[in-house]
């Protein structure tokens, strides 16, 4: 499959109407790298730094981490990585870390709250990260942040690092840029300065979705009950791309949905023009946006979710009756 895609490597996401949609990669380890140049993707729209944490049975020290850190921004050559902080708890649980017994951790002790609680690691990350950039451009983005009082917390304990590392004669970034992943529909009902303030936003679909419709992302029988065409949801997506756009904050989808066909093609129709996926998806998607018109796509959708109508079956067929798909 991949080599049908190859002919499309070195070409834009760019639809029949003249959209360009900017396609990234999700990895997690360091052999996720190659597949920056085979997918032709332009950068690694999200970076799971949780991957080193958990397999280890024991915490990583800053310069393991910072190493690891410098390979793989050496590896990307030059193309943006988006390093998210630790992002654990929920179903990623350290052997050195553990909560205690929690009911529900998906809600529970996780990601930046636990970066909140615990500062000395995520200060020892921050600081793997700003010395592996070594003066190097640096993108950081807090995971699961539910109100904007996390994000300012987050972003002043980076700053401190920042300070520190001044002092101490670090390489600092040339270029950094520091933003949030909206998990939470609390976030996407923050004042607008809030999306101000931050350098980007990326939209968290995996769990957004399980918080939106409070149905668990891990368990079978509600998992798939739920999709990204709900009318309710699309309207809490619409607002999420407005508020950024009034804002002047660059946001993207690097959430699972971003990677499938017709939840790809709804995202950039509902103004996403980056979209962040596991490799395998970019061939396919860049195939499809190349051959759509993404207005009628956007017509389509508002005509069914403002009725309350899924639009899933009638895109589908529509798709399939131009040939798209
Ligand atoms: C998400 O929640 O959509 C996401 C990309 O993060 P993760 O799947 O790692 O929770
Ligand atoms: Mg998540």
């Amino acid at each position: 499959a991949l080599e049908r895609y190859a002919s499309l490597r070195d070409l834009p996401a760019t639809t029949t109407d003249g959209e360009t949609i900017a396609l990234h990669m999700n990895a997690g380890l360091m052999a996720d790298l190659p597949s920056l140049q085979s997918s032709g993707a332009e950068g690694v729209g999200l970076f799971r730094t949780e991957l080193q944490f958990i397999i280890r049975n024991k915490m990583p020290t800053r310069s393991e981490l910072s190493a690891l850190y410098a390979r793989i921004t050496d590896a990307a050559a030059g193309k943006r990585v988006v390093f998210r902080t630790l992002d654990i708890g929920s179903d990623k649980v350290l052997p050195y870390l553990k909560p205690q017994d929690e009911p529900n951790p998906a809600m529970g002790w996780r990601a930046i709250r636990v970066g909140l609680d615990k500062p000395g690691i995520l200060r020892m990350q921050l600081q793997a990260l700003l010395r592996a950039a070594n003066g190097r451009p640096l993108t950081i983005m807090f995971p699961f942040v539910a109100q904007p009082a996390e994000y300012w917390a987050a972003r002043a304990a980076l700053d401190k690092v920042i300070a520190r590392e001044k002092i101490l004669g670090h390489n600092l970034p040339a270029q950094l840029e520091v933003g949030v992943m909206l998990e939470t529909p609390s976030l996407a009902f923050a004042p607008l300065a809030f999306f101000k303030s931050i350098d980007f936003l990326s939209v968290g679909g995996n769990d957004l979705k399980q918080f939106f419709f409070a149905a668990d992302r891990e368990n079978e029988r509600v998992r798939r009950r739920y999709d990204l065409f709900d009318p309710a949801y699309l309207s809490l997506i619409d607002m999420i791309v407005g508020k950024c756009r009034a804002a002047g904050t660059s946001v993207s989808f690097c959430g699972e949905d971003a990677g499938r066909p017709l939840e790809a093609l709804a995202l950039a129709a509902m103004g996403f023009r980056t979209l962040s996926m596991r490799p395998a998806s970019i061939g396919p998607i860049k195939h499809i946006l190349r051959r759509v018109d993404l207005s009628a796509v956007r017509m389509l959708i508002d005509e069914h979710r403002m009725r309350g109508e899924n639009p899933r079956a009638a895109l589908k067929e529509w798709l399939q009756e131009s040939d798209v798909l």
